[in-house]
C-alpha cells in the first residue's frame, strides 16, 4: 500500500497533475498558404479556419516592412517567409526576391533560436518548396551552425517522376495534398515541438486566373487542408494533453486591378491576415494590426525561447500573446534632436532608450555598442534625445520596457543596408 502511494507521489512528481497547467506540453505548428489576400479569406467560406479563430482570433496583419522607410521590403513570397522566419523586414535578413541571394544568417530563424536552446526538441519542416529548407533555414551551412531539423518532407517540385509539370499547375495542387497528408499524419504520431507546414497552391492559382472563381475554390481547398492538421493537433491535445498552438498565414495579398500579381508596396498586396488558435492574445493583436514578424516572437514566447539581448534589440516584430508593453515605435530626426514616440500597452515600468551607431550585428553577428540615453516611464509614449549635431549619419534606437523590446533604425541616407 505505502509502494503503491510513493508511485502514485513520484508520478505526480515527476509529471504534474494534468490540472496544474504547469508541466503542459507546448507544441507549435504555423502554416503558411501562399498569396492569398485579407479581402479574399474573409469573403470565402473558410469553416476551418473560422473553428480555429473561434478558439484564438483572427486579425488583418501586413507585410512590406515600413512602407517609404528604410525597412520597405518587396511583397513577394521568399521575401515574406524570411520575415516570418526571422522576425525582420529585409534591410536585416537580406532577402529581397525569390532567388535567396544572400541571405543575413546573423538573424536567427525561429528554428535556430529553438534548436540553439534545446537540442533534444525535435523539428519539422512539410513543403513543396525545397529553398525553405536549404536557403531560408539554411540547413547544413555553417553559417547557420549546421542547423539540422529534425524531419523534411520537401522538394517535390523537383520530382516530376511522380509529379508531371502540367500548365494548369495541378501537380502543385497534387503536392499540397502530399504534403499536408504526411504533415496531419506525422503531427499525431511525432508531434514534433515545432512544425512549419508551407502550402503553394492558391498563389499560383492567383497567378494564373487572378481573382476569378479559381481562386476561391483554391482557398476553399487550402481552408481543408488546414483543417486536416488543425484535427491532428486537436488529436493529439485530447490524447496526451499537449498544449498546441497553431498560426496560419500568408506571405502578400494580390494586386487590386487583376489579383494576378504582387511586389508592390500597394494596400491589397500589403494587407494579410493571421488565424490563430492562441488563449492569450494580446491588446497589441486585437486592437492594431500586426505584421508578419510579430509571428516568430509569437513563437518564442509561446515555446519558452529565451532571445539573448543583443538579438532581441534587432527584431521588429513583438509577441502576439501574453503582455507587452509597448509597440510601433516610431524616430523622427528632427535637426539636433530625434523624437521618439511609442503606444504603451501597458502602461507600468520604466522605459530605457539607448542607442548605437555600430553595425556590428549585422555585418558579424556580434552585439552593438548601446549607450543609455534616458529612462522615462511606459507611460509617458514619448522621448526626446538631444544631440549636440544635426543627424546625418546611420543609428540605431532600442527601447527596452519590462515586458519587450523594440527597436528602429534611423537611415539619413536613405539606404536599407547601411
Ligand atoms: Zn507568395
Amino acid at each position: 500500500m505505502r509502494f503503491i502511494t510513493y508511485l502514485f507521489l513520484a508520478i505526480y512528481f515527476l509529471f504534474g497533475s494534468p490540472a496544474n497547467g504547469q508541466t503542459t506540453v507546448r507544441k507549435a505548428v504555423f502554416i503558411l498558404v501562399d498569396g492569398i489576400p485579407a479581402d479574399v479569406v474573409e469573403r470565402v467560406p473558410t469553416p476551418n479556419l473560422d473553428q480555429i479563430a473561434q478558439e484564438g482570433g483572427y486579425t488583418r496583419a501586413y507585410v512590406g516592412g515600413g512602407k517609404d522607410t528604410y525597412s520597405e521590403s518587396p511583397t513577394i513570397s521568399a521575401v515574406g517567409y524570411n520575415s516570418m522566419l526571422t522576425g525582420t523586414w529585409s534591410n536585416k535578413h537580406n532577402v529581397w526576391g525569390n532567388s535567396i541571394k544572400k541571405p543575413n544568417y546573423h538573424y536567427w530563424s525561429i528554428f535556430r533560436f529553438m534548436e540553439e536552446q534545446y537540442p533534444q526538441k525535435r523539428s519539422a519542416i512539410f513543403s513543396t518548396w525545397l529553398d525553405n529548407r536549404t536557403k531560408l533555414l539554411g540547413e547544413g551551412l555553417a553559417a547557420t551552425g549546421n542547423l539540422q531539423l529534425d524531419y523534411h518532407f520537401d522538394g517535390f517540385e523537383l520530382d516530376t517522376a511522380q509529379f508531371p509539370h502540367d500548365e494548369d499547375r495541378d501537380y502543385i495542387r497534387q503536392i499540397d495534398e502530399h504534403v499536408v497528408a504526411e504533415a496531419s499524419r506525422y503531427l499525431k504520431k511525432e508531434a514534433p515541438d515545432l512544425s512549419w507546414v508551407y502550402l503553394e497552391y492558391p498563389d499560383d492559382i492567383g497567378h494564373r486566373f487572378g481573382d476569378s472563381e479559381r481562386m476561391d475554390e483554391a482557398v476553399k481547398l487550402a481552408d481543408q487542408q488546414v483543417g486536416k492538421i488543425w484535427k491532428a493537433v486537436q488529436q493529439r491535445e485530447q490524447q496526451f494533453g499537449e498544449d498546441w498552438l497553431i498560426i496560419v498565414t500568408t506571405d502578400h495579398g494580390r494586386d487590386a486591378e487583376t489579383g494576378k500579381n504582387h511586389g508592390s508596396q500597394s494596400e491589397r498586396e500589403r494587407n494579410t491576415w493571421i488565424t490563430t488558435n492562441a488563449q492569450n492574445l494580446n491588446d497589441y493583436f486585437h486592437q492594431y494590426q500586426p505584421a508578419i514578424v510579430d509571428i516568430m516572437p509569437t513563437l518564442a514566447d509561446f515555446l519558452n525561447i529565451q532571445i539573448p539581448s543583443e538579438q532581441v534589440r534587432e527584431i521588429d516584430g513583438v509577441s502576439l500573446i501574453d503582455s507587452i508593453s509597448l509597440a510601433n515605435l516610431t524616430v523622427k530626426p528632427n535637426d539636433k534632436q530625434l523624437k521618439i514616440s511609442w503606444q504603451a500597452l501597458k502602461k507600468e515600468g520604466i522605459a530605457r532608450v539607448w542607442i548605437s551607431t555600430t553595425t556590428n550585428f549585422s555585418s558579424i553577428g556580434k552585439a552593438d555598442e548601446y549607450r543609455l540615453v534616458g529612462e522615462v516611464p511606459v507611460a509617458d509614449q514619448k522621448f526626446m534625445i538631444e544631440l549636440n549635431k544635426p543627424v546625418t549619419s546611420f543609428c540605431k534606437v532600442v527601447v527596452e520596457a519590462p515586458h519587450n523590446t523594440v527597436n528602429q533604425w534611423v537611415v539619413p541616407s536613405g539606404k536599407a543596408n547601411p
